[in-house]
């Protein structure tokens, strides 16, 4: 039976029997911080178990796709693991319990009408005392005992050993169903967890039934489709061997089970499955958390074809067959192929780039302490290979464990730690009790928020949190530490959903307190600030005061965050969504999916087209309806966003419909100026813009007036002349500098700046003034708020450059080819000693550097006195007198005695100053009679 049939099946026959087909969970559940991926089916039930949501039905189904990091190092190695892979399921909320979820379990499996599997086929285990499981299978289902085997709770219990280890909390016995295969392998292929306790503290005793009992199931798809189609391992089922198959054609070699290469190419195969299906939902490779172990499966799998002989990328070109396998359950797979190859792709050539080195330096570093009997890797070690090769630590691990060696774990942190990096291994939240606000919790289920209609609103003072512990009162007005303060109701936005918290202040009768940020825990919405007058106390009424000018501002930002993302997609194409946002005071960042910057013309429209949605001033509603109403209407929904349901709809004109908690403006119109700051990258295929809103645009425009007109101050044109002006100006400076490189004359035409009349006629459009300076600082290559500085600086550069050259101008015959015909031949060297009046010793080295670049033989002195009371000496040697022994050094530090000074320099180059002019004569004679010697020698 084929995996899709299998698939469909299941869902039909729990569907027959009265559950709801629910779609599969993303993932990578935002909303849940105790997972980085979807571990199993229940995990997107959990709150329908613990009761705390409204259940339109009390019993689901789905096929849910799951990750699974914990398995990892099984992949390739055992038949029937995969890191990505399909888990069936059906769950009962205070439904049906055990007696249902046996008996449908085994009639599934068995009858005819469904999988069919033989009965001989399978045993099942139960947990130890968990006679009333036993029973059922025994009597129900007609299992003989020899066939029920009772396991401890590390095995038939969920969550595992936790009647001894805890977590408290609801847990409860499972009954594992197996399949014996031909090869010599038993199976399990479907867990069934009975959960029927909560855990309170330590045994003995701490197991209390639950008023209400729940069925969670989970059946391995693959798994499944493996013993149904005879086949040695899951890897060689209808969707998974054909990829397998692809991976060996890529890397150019034969797929055999049983050999090395048979591992790395099944290894592969489900690397390259799992990325892209995480890839796809815009979980990209990165450093952090579910980046991180998307680049770490990725990584492990190009080491593998690494050792298979690639130096190129090669998985990406695995995608296709990937999506080719899954696109019958996951269609919209087909639709994001490309982006998802090429995101791989990247990944991987920067990998390729630093991988020979990074295995160079572990195979020396396994030498080294294979001589020094040192059995454990160096967690340093390890982080500075990570950081300098992309090496990750688990995969560093793994290769040390071929060799026999140990990995410092600790020592690792310790040094990301000290590199204020975070390590990047998965962290397990611990899920549990907290603090005073989890305390909180138990009492107020949930803070009613007022904030869409209302700033202000009156509210009962319900918990007061200060030094981490709950009080009834506080009186210590300026008291450093934050305090929390939590009402009945509040119009103060907790931050979420990349709007930030907002601040105000709560006051009551004789006490004022500052609320510095407002921030959400689960329903609670949380004030955090500083009690500013009088005494705080629990149970009084209070007027809490949203500060709206600010409030209007993040308003502002965040209609205009919606619009910005309908532009995006519009002018980029609908893969350009939402990865992250911050919504603040008339500023926002927004963060989506897009391989390549955002070229200056796309950004233009883009910005354009935004400014012309908020002139249209389209009204902006929001209304609460059913999710699947929302998706019907056409709301844009994110991948990797939990939606809840019933779900808040915020719509503008008829353009925009996006799912959102944030507070939005009435009308488009009220966005006022909006203006798009900066473009940049944050990762590999997500890029960055940061634009403004409101008051701060305009400030920013006026800045950008007021910085152009600066630059065009300076250079005394007209504000969209600065450009050009630049340009030009920048000719002059590039011009002279050649001109006093080579020694020529100024000449009277050039080396001016051009100087055009202002133009006082027309004002020109903001648009205009910004593409300006924009330009100008793109020419400058500086900050456009730099353009005026560097404006200054370049005048003054000319400036100095026009007088340079005038002085060597007056300086007459001061050229490289003057001095040259002056020069007294001796042997093959050409000795040029030679007052140069009026000459600076900038000038006087260059003279010497365009001799020398001449070629030949030179052995140069120059003299020049400053007023009446300074001499500056600078002397040059060509190379080969340097490579004879000869320095400029010890030719000036001979002569400047003479002049009353001293000094020196490198042997190629050196310069002395002296007190008495009247000696330069005296000076040059006795700089040619050195040189003769130190030629003689
Ligand atoms: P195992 O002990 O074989 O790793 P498990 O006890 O971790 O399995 P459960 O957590 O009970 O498995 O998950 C329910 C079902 O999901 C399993 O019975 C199995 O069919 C399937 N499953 C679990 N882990 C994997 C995996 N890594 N790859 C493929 N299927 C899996
Ligand atoms: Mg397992």
């Amino acid at each position: 039976m084929k995996t899709d049939e299998i698939r469909k099946k299941y869902l039909e026959f729990f569907e027959s029997k009265g559950h709801t087909r629910c779609p599969s969970d993303v993932l990578v559940p935002t909303w849940d911080p105790s997972v980085l991926f979807t571990p199993a089916g229940m995990n997107q039930f959990k709150d329908h178990f613990l009761g705390k949501v409204k259940l339109d039905f009390t019993k689901a189904t789905t096929c849910q796709k799951c990750l699974r990091t914990g398995d990892i190092d099984n992949v390739g190695r055992t038949a029937y693991h995969h890191t990505f892979f399909e888990m069936l399921g059906n769950f009962s909320f205070g439904d049906y319990f055990k007696r249902e979820a046996i008996n449908w379990a085994w009639e599934f499996l068995t009858d005819k009408k469904w999988l069919a599997i033989d009965p001989a086929r399978l045993t099942v285990t139960v947990y130890l005392d968990d006679d009333e499981a036993a029973e059922i299978w025994r009597k129900d289902v007609g299992l003989s005992a020899d066939r029920i085997e009772r396991m401890g709770e590390h095995d038939n219990f969920w969550p595992a050993g936790a009647p001894t280890d805890g977590p408290d909390g609801v847990c409860g016995p499972c009954s594992e169903i197996f399949y014996h295969d031909d090869f010599g392998d038993n199976v399990e292929i479907w867990n069934l967890v009975f959960t029927q306790f909560n855990r309170v503290g330590d045994p003995p005793d701490n197991l209390r039934p639950l008023p209400s009992k729940n069925i969670d199931t989970g059946m391995g798809l693959e798994r499944t489709a493996s013993v149904l189609q005879g086949v040695q391992t899951n890897y060689h089922i209808d969707i998974l061997r054909p990829i397998v198959e692809a991976a060996a054609e890529v890397v150019g070699t034969k797929y055999v089970f049983d050999s090395d290469t048979g591992r790395r190419l099944r290894r592969i195969t489900d690397h390259v499955r799992a990325c892209t299906m995480a890839v796809h939902e815009n979980v990209y490779p990165g450093a952090q958390k579910e980046k991180y172990v998307i680049r770490r499966l990725l990584r492990r799998a190009v080491l593998d074809g690494h050792q298979m002989g690639l130096r190129d990328p090669f998985l990406c070109k695995i995608v296709p067959a990937v999506v080719e396998q899954m696109k019958a359950a996951y269609p919209d797979l087909t639709e994001t192929t490309d982006r998802v190859a090429e995101v791989i792709r990247n990944e991987e050539s920067n990998f390729f780039g630093t991988i020979d080195a990074g295995l160079a330096r572990i195979e020396r570093i396994f030498t080294e302490m294979k001589a020094d009997n040192h059995a454990t890797v160096d967690g340093a070690e390890a982080a500075d290979l990570y950081q300098t090769y992309g090496v990750p630590p688990e995969v560093f691990e793994t290769m040390a464990a071929e060799s026999n060696l140990a990995f410092d774990w600790d020592g690792y942190r310790r040094a990301m730690a000290a590199h204020g990096e975070a390590s990047g291994k998965v962290a397990h939240t611990v899920m549990g009790d907290k603090g005073p606000v989890d305390a909180i919790k138990k009492v107020l289920h949930r803070v009613e928020f007022l904030g869409y209609e209302t700033t202000e609103a009156d509210a009962e003072l319900k918990f007061i949190v200060a030094q981490e512990q709950l009080c009834d009162h506080l009186r210590e007005v300026g008291r450093d530490e934050t305090v929390t303060v939590v009402l009945d109701r509040t119009p103060f936005y907790g931050e979420s959903g990349g709007q930030v918290g907002d601040t105000g202040e709560i006051v009551g009768e004789g006490f004022r307190f500052q609320v510095s940020d407002t921030q959400r825990d689960a329903g609670l919405i949380l004030h955090h600030g500083h009690l500013t007058e009088g005494e705080l106390r629990t149970g009084v009424p209070v007027t809490a005061r949203v500060d709206m000018a600010r409030r209007q501002a993040i308003r502002r930002a965040h209609s205009a965050t919606h619009i910005l993302h309908h532009a995006l997609q519009k002018h980029l194409g609908s893969h350009a969504q939402q990865q992250g946002s911050k919504v603040d005071q008339d500023w926002l960042r927004f963060d989506f999916t897009n391989l390549a910057p955002v070229s200056a013309e796309q950004l233009q429209a883009i910005e354009r087209d935004s400014i012309e949605q908020v002139a249209a001033a389209q009204p902006i509603v929001a209304q609460t309806l059913p999710l699947a109403k929302a998706r019907e209407r056409g709301a844009m929904m994110l991948f990797g966003e939990k939606y809840p349901d019933p779900v808040r709809m915020v719509s503008m004109g008829d353009f925009s419909k996006e799912l959102c908690g944030g507070i939005h403006l009435d009308n488009t119109g009220e966005v006022g100026p909006f203006e798009i700051i900066t473009e940049e990258g944050v990762s590999a295929g997500t890029r960055r813009v940061v634009a403004l809103t409101g008051e701060r645009a305009k400030e920013h425009a006026e800045q950008t007036h007021a910085t152009l007109a600066r630059a065009a101050e300076h250079l005394s044109v007209s504000l969209t002349a600065v450009p050009e002006a630049i340009r030009s100006l920048a000719l002059n400076v590039r011009e002279l500098k050649k001109q006093l490189a080579s020694g020529a004359k100024k000449s009277d035409e050039e080396g001016k700046t051009k100087k055009s009349t202002k133009a006082t006629s027309s004002t020109p459009t903001y648009a205009a003034v910004k593409a300006a300076l924009r330009e100008s600082a793109r020419m400058l290559n500086v900050a456009p708020l730099d353009v005026p500085d560097r404006v200054a600086a370049m005048q003054k550069d000319l400036v100095d450059l026009t007088a340079q050259l005038e002085q060597m101008a007056e300086s007459g015959e001061l050229s490289a080819d003057a001095l040259l015909e002056k020069a007294e031949t001796i042997g093959d060297t050409n000795m040029i000693v030679a007052e140069t009046a009026g000459a600076n010793p900038n000038l006087m080295r260059q003279l010497i550097d365009q001799i020398r670049k001449k070629g030949g033989s030179n052995a140069i002195f120059l003299a020049t006195a400053v007023g009446d009371s300074k001499v500056v000496l600078v002397a040059g040697v060509s190379r080969d007198l340097v490579d004879r022994g000869l320095s400029a050094g010890d030719w000036v530090k001979e002569v400047a005695p003479i002049v009353g000074g001293g000094g020196g320099g490198k042997p190629d180059l050196a310069q002395a100053g002296g007190k008495d002019p009247a000696k330069l004569g005296e000076a040059l004679k006795a700089a040619q009679a050195t040189m003769r010697k130190m030629l003689a020698a």
